[in-house]
C-alpha cells in the first residue's frame, strides 16, 4: 500500500494537557531563540520554520478528556503565568475543602483535611474545556494539531532509534476490507516523537515493551474514576466546594473513594474511584459508584437534580517507583503514558504541564545540538529530576502500595509515609507492589459458592432516577464509533473467555468494563463435557459492542489473563466530553 509521509521536526501523539503544553512552550522557545538570534541579541544559527504538530484521536481537542477536576496551578502558572487574564476556563476557587467518612447510612466529617487533601486556592476545572482552550494557544502559536488521527503504530529505523508515527487508516469495513472513502494513514516522520496518550497509551504499551523502559521499576498500578455531571434544582452545593469521602461502599480490600465537586451554575461534579487491584472478582467499578450514589448523603444532595453527562477513565496510580524510563533514541513520554500522576493528592494536570514544559525544553537543546538521540533526550529525566516535580511525587512514592495492607493499615501507612518523607511504614524505601489485575482473586477462592455473578450487587437497583444502568449512562458519555469497521478491541483467544475465565472469574470484563462493552451472550447448548460447561448449560461466548466504549483503557488493564489488547479505532471515534 502506498502510504504518504510527511517530515515534521516534532510530533506530540495525543492532545492532553502535558503534550500541548509541552508543543507550546517548544513553538515559543524556537520563536524566541529565531527573533533573539535575527535580532543579533543571541549567538547561534536560526532554528528556521520547526513543524511541530500534535496528533489526537478524538474528533476535536479535549473530546477524550477526561479527569475530576481540582488542579494546582503550579504548572499552568509556569506555562502560561496570566492564565486568568487570558482567559482560560476555571470553574471556581476552591474556598471550601471537606473529608468523609461515609458508614453505610451516615456521614461523619473529619475535623482536619488530610494534609494531601488540602486544596484551597487551586481550581476546580473541566479538563476538557482547559485542554481545548490550550489547543487555542497552540495554534495561535503556529502548533499544527491534527484531530481525528490516531498514532496506530511507532516507525522505527534499523537501530531502533524512533523515527515517527504512522496514523490510522480511515475507511476499512468489519470484515476488513477497503470501504469506497478508505484513506491509509500518514507516515509521520519527526526528529522526536513525544508520547502524551493519557494513561495506559496502545503505543506507549508497545515501546515500553520492546525497549524495556520499565526494567527495574514497580509494575504500574491503575484505579478507574467513574463520574457523572448533575444539575442541582437550587444552591445546595455551593460553587467553590470541594468534598473528598472514604468509605461506602468500597470494602475494607478494595482501594476506593468518591469526590463533588462545586461548579458553576449549580452542576455538580462527582464521581467514584476504585483501584484496579481488587481482590473481588465481581465488583463492578460502574455499580460501586451508582451504589455511592445511593448513600443518604450523597442521595439526599442529588435530589430532585438531573444528570446531565457520563464519562470513564483509568489513573495511573503506581506514583514515583512505578515510572518507567521516560526516553529513548527519539522518543520522550510525558503526563500520564509516564505515570506522573500523585495519586494521594489526586492531582496530575499540574506535573503533566511540567512534564511537558521539561520535554520541550530537552527537544529544544536536541534541535540545537542536531542530535535525537539518547545522549540528549536523557536530559530530559534530569530536568524532570531537578524539578519541583521530583520531591513531590518521592515524598509519596509508596502510597499506593500501603493500600495492600486494607484501608486501615494502609491509611496509618500512608500517615507514617507523609511524615518519614514517603519512607512505607517509617522505614521502607521501596514497597513493593503487585500489578492490579494480579490481586484479583478467582470466584471460589472469595468464597463465591456457584456461578452466580450477580451475588455482589443481587440487592442493589438501579431507578433511571438517581442511580443508572451502564447502558444509559454510556448515552451520556456521547460515545460515537462507525460501527462498519473492526472492533478496536483484540481479544487474544476467545476460548479462554468461554471456558477458564468463565468458570475461574465469571468473566469479570463484563463488570470492570464500565460502559457494557462486554457481554456473554448464549451460544446454544454445550455439545459435550469439553471446556467447563460440561454439557448441562447453554454454552456461552463473549459479544464485543466496541461502539459502546469510552476510551478508559480499563480491560486493557484488568483481563486477568492480558488477553485483551485495545488498540485506536478509527480517527474520530469515542466519546464527547464536552464540559466534563
Ligand atoms: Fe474501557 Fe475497555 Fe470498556 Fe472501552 S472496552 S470502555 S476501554 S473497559
Amino acid at each position: 500500500m502506498e502510504r504518504e509521509s510527511l517530515e515534521m521536526d516534532v510530533v506530540f501523539v495525543g492532545a492532553g494537557p502535558a503534550n500541548l503544553s509541552g508543543a507550546l512552550h517548544l513553538a515559543r522557545l524556537v520563536n524566541e531563540h529565531n527573533a533573539a538570534v535575527e535580532d543579533g541579541k543571541k549567538e547561534g544559527k536560526s532554528l528556521g520554520e520547526i513543524q511541530i504538530a500534535v496528533i489526537e484521536k478524538g474528533a476535536s481537542v479535549g473530546a477524550h478528556i477526561l479527569s475530576g477536576a481540582v488542579m494546582d496551578p503550579r504548572g499552568l502558572a509556569e506555562l502560561i503565568p496570566d492564565f486568568r487574564e487570558q482567559g482560560a476556563p476555571i470553574e471556581a476557587e476552591v474556598n471550601d475543602d471537606h473529608f468523609l467518612y461515609l458508614t453505610k447510612k451516615r456521614a461523619i466529617r473529619s475535623p482536619i483535611n488530610p494534609p494531601p487533601l488540602n486544596n484551597h486556592g487551586y481550581y476546580i476545572v473541566s479538563l476538557n474545556r482547559l485542554t481545548a482552550w490550550l489547543g487555542e494557544q497552540c495554534e495561535a502559536a503556529g502548533v499544527n494539531i491534527f484531530p481525528e488521527f490516531p498514532g496506530a503504530e511507532m516507525l522505527f529505523d534499523r537501530n531502533e532509534q524512533v523515527i515517527g508515527v504512522r496514523t490510522g487508516d480511515k475507511g476499512i469495513d468489519k470484515e476488513g476490507k477497503q470501504k469506497a472513502n478508505f484513506e491509509p494513514g500518514v507516515d509521520l516522520l519527526a526528529k522526536v516523537t513525544v508520547l502524551g496518550e493519557g494513561v495506559r497509551g496502545s503505543l506507549t504499551k508497545k515501546l515500553i515493551q520492546r525497549l524495556g523502559l520499565d526494567e527495574g521499576r514497580e509494575p504500574q498500578v491503575y484505579s478507574l474514576g467513574v463520574k457523572e455531571l448533575w444539575e442541582l434544582p437550587d444552591d445546595r452545593y455551593p460553587t467553590g466546594r470541594v468534598t473528598h469521602t472514604l468509605g461506602f461502599p468500597s470494602d475494607q480490600w478494595t482501594y476506593g473513594g468518591g469526590w463533588i465537586y462545586g461548579m458553576q451554575n449549580r452542576i455538580v461534579n462527582l464521581g467514584y474511584v476504585t483501584g484496579l487491584d481488587y481482590r473481588d472478582p465481581l465488583i463492578d467499578p460502574h455499580a460501586e459508584f451508582q451504589k455511592f450514589k445511593s448513600h443518604p448523603f450523597i442521595a439526599k444532595l442529588l435530589a430532585g437534580g438531573k444528570m446531565l453527562r457520563y464519562g470513564a477513565k483509568a489513573i495511573a496510580a503506581g506514583g514515583w517507583n512505578a515510572m518507567p524510563q521516560m526516553y529513548s533514541d527519539g522518543v520522550l513520554l510525558v503526563g500520564d503514558s509516564a505515570g506522573f500522576l500523585n495519586a494521594a493528592r489526586l492531582k496530575g494536570i499540574h506535573s503533566a504541564i511540567k512534564s511537558g514544559m521539561l520535554a520541550a525544553e530537552t527537544i529544544f537543546e536536541a534541535l540545537l545540538k542536531e542530535d535525537y538521540s539518547s545522549a540528549t533526550l536523557e536530559n530530559y529525566e534530569r530536568r524532570v529530576k531537578d524539578s519541583w516535580i521530583t520531591p513531590e511525587l518521592r515524598r509519596y512514592r509508596n502510597f499506593h502500595a500501603a493500600f495492600r495492607h486494607g484501608r486501615w493499615l494502609g491509611m496509618a501507612n500512608a500517615g507514617l509515609q507523609y511524615v518519614f518523607g514517603g519512607r512505607a511504614w517509617g522505614i521502607i524505601d521501596r514497597d513493593h507492589q503487585e500489578a492490579g489485575h494480579e490481586a484479583m482473586q478467582k470466584l471460589s477462592a472469595y468464597g463465591y459458592r456457584g456461578d452466580d455473578v450477580s451475588q455482589r450487587y443481587q440487592d442493589f437497583r438501579f431507578d433511571g432516577q438517581l442511580t443508572f444502568n451502564k447502558v444509559t449512562d454510556v448515552y451520556h458519555a456521547a460515545v460515537a464509533h462507525d460501527e462498519d469497521q473492526p472492533a478496536h478491541l483484540h481479544v487474544l483467544d476467545t476460548n479462554i473467555c468461554s471456558t477458564r475465565c468463565a468458570e475461574e472469574y465469571g468473566n469479570p470484563c463484563q463488570r470492570f468494563c464500565p460502559a457494557a462493552v462486554y457481554e456473554m451472550v448464549e451460544a446454544g447448548p454445550a455439545a459435550n463435557a469439553e471446556g467447563s460447561n460440561g454439557g448441562s448449560r447453554p454454552r456461552r461466548q463473549l459479544q464485543i459492542n466496541f461502539s459502546n466504549c469510552v476510551h478508559c483503557k480499563t480491560c486493557d488493564i484488568m483481563d486477568p489473563y492480558q488477553i485483551i489488547n485495545w488498540v485506536t479505532p478509527e480517527g474520530g471515534g469515542g466519546p464527547d466530553y464536552k464540559g466534563m
